[in-house]
């Protein structure tokens, strides 16, 4: 049966068909050859990479077996901590600014032998939907490189979909990892909020924040979520998954009921609804059936969301005055020093989010919009509550677009913010949520398709995701991770 990308390469290294090292340096030059164009990695860490390599040639030579996702060249978003490697989360204030730990995921992969291609390129401190607000200037489309790769994981899905490494992490706090997996015609998965440790990620916002897998198919990106999920004492909301995923993947899903929330495609292009009722009828077609449900709450999720993320970003990025972390600017006074490292650090977008999150929380204003924000999360968490008695999964779109121009910069930045109306739900209840390419628009552009389930049932979530993926093909991504060494 067809394999993902991960346990071929797994398979061949094994087989020793050619070393880590070989795959190592094919992944470098395909970076090299091109980066230039994708802007996929803001930094390369060649040199650890083939010192990795050679580490686990060693362990292969001597007979070892590998350990999951041992050997497998992989990326990290600038938001993870990364010891001794430069982490800026592509942002100026923190350009210079290398972290002394690893994130636990990090620390965790490394520790069995991953090998660390690079850092990737994001919207500025997480918060964006098409790489723009990066300092590096945005990453690229590989399907068509004058286009957004989406974001804020902008640079993990253009890696990805461009072969660049076998698959990324990201993170996603309202669709980060989603909305770029759908540009980019991947896998991108949000894992359950506290499924995976938050440790060492860099903060936007904390209630929201989980980081996720961007894959070629749906079977790595459950290979990578059973290897990074997990308890960690050192991220007190992390309680880790319910069981893996990889052993049920391949299971039957045959009476199994799919919701199709009403409201989820209200505003949504036409082009884009038919590729859902199309997939809708293959999942009719594998034998799942369809519940037509209505949840008026989904249309408080955007406003709460963008609410409550300022709020806590605000809080977060307090920590950056240019004394503690990164670049440093010069004042007359501490106040001006720090108001100068400020001034010439953030961007424009993470100083209005700033801005809006301190206004949200001003005394006398909270009860009219932080707590309102908070009531209406409670409410959608409930509604889901409510369309899981009748479901197992709801199905939706991932993104109310396709891969937009780069150059087409919206005038008023809360539209740029419908960027999210898809993704922002299953972020502010919590759950996990994966998308998947179900199709292409009239440009050729992927669409992508949502599936949402209760919470910890990423193994249901990524079961009904690989049997669609199954009846409707591999993606471009996986042909592109195969070609590689001719796998
Ligand atoms: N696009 C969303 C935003 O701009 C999501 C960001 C994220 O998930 N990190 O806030």
């Amino acid at each position: 049966m067809e394999q993902g990308v991960i346990a071929r390469l797994t398979q061949r290294l094994t087989r020793r068909d050619f070393s880590c090292a070989e795959l190592t340096e094919a992944y470098l030059q395909a970076v090299r050859e091109e980066n230039p164009v994708l802007n996929a990695y803001v930094r390369v860490t060649e040199d650890r990479a083939r010192e990795a390599a050679r580490c686990v040639d060693a362990r292969l030579a001597r007979g070892e077996t590998l350990r999951p996702l041992e050997g497998i060249p992989l990326s990290l978003k600038d938001n993870f901590s990364t010891k001794g490697i430069e982490t800026t989360c592509c942002s100026r204030i923190l350009q210079g600014y290398t972290p002394v730990y690893d994130a636990a995921v990090w620390e965790a992969l490394g520790q069995n032998g991953a090998v660390l291609l690079g850092k990737t390129n994001m919207d500025e401190f997480a918060m964006g939907s098409s790489c723009r607000t990066s300092c590096y200037g945005g990453a690229r489309n590989p399907l068509d490189p004058s286009r957004s790769p989406g974001g804020s994981s902008g640079g993990a899905a253009s890696a990805v979909a461009a072969g660049l490494c076998a698959y990324a992490l990201g993170s996603d706090s309202g669709g980060s990892v989603r909305q770029p997996a759908s540009f980019c015609g991947v896998v991108g998965l949000k894992p359950t909020y506290g499924a995976v440790s938050r440790y060492g990620l860099v903060a936007y916002a904390s209630s929201l924040d989980q980081i996720g897998p961007v894959a070629a198919c749906v079977e790595d990106a459950a290979a990578v979520f059973d290897a990074i999920s997990g308890r960690d004492p050192r991220d007190s909301t992390c309680r880790g998954a319910a069981g893996p995923t990889l052993p049920g993947l391949r299971r039957s899903i045959r009476g199994r009921k799919i919701g199709w929330v009403r409201e989820w495609f209200e505003g949504i292009p036409e082009g884009i609804c038919a590729a859902l009722e199309r997939a809708a009828g293959t999942y009719r077609a594998l034998g799942a059936e369809l519940v037509e449900l209505s949840l008026p709450e989904l249309s408080y999720a955007l406003p709460a969301y963008h609410i409550l993320a300022c709020a806590e970003a605000a809080s977060n990025l307090g920590r950056y005055d240019g004394v503690r972390y990164g670049a440093r600017a010069r004042g007359a006074s501490a106040r001006e020093a720090v108001c100068r490292a400020r001034s010439e650090g953030f961007g424009r977008e993470v100083k209005r989010r700033i801005l809006l999150g301190t206004y949200v929380l001003r005394e006398g204003d909270a009860g009219q919009y932080y707590q309102k924000a908070q009531q209406a999360r409670r409410a959608l968490s409930a509604a889901f509550r409510r369309a899981f008695r009748q479901c197992g999964l709801l199905l939706a779109p991932s993104s109310p677009q396709t891969a937009f121009p780069m150059d087409a910069v919206p005038e008023d930045p809360a539209e740029g913010y419908q960027s999210d109306v898809c993704t922002a739900p299953a972020s502010l209840a919590g759950l996990p949520a994966v998308s998947l390419p179900c199709g292409a628009d009239e440009n050729g552009l992927p669409i992508g398709l949502q599936l949402v389930a209760p919470l910890f049932e990423e193994a249901l979530l990524l079961n009904a995701a690989w049997q669609f993926e199954r009846a409707a093909g591999p993606s471009q991504a996986v042909r592109k991770g195969g070609n590689l060494l001719a796998v």
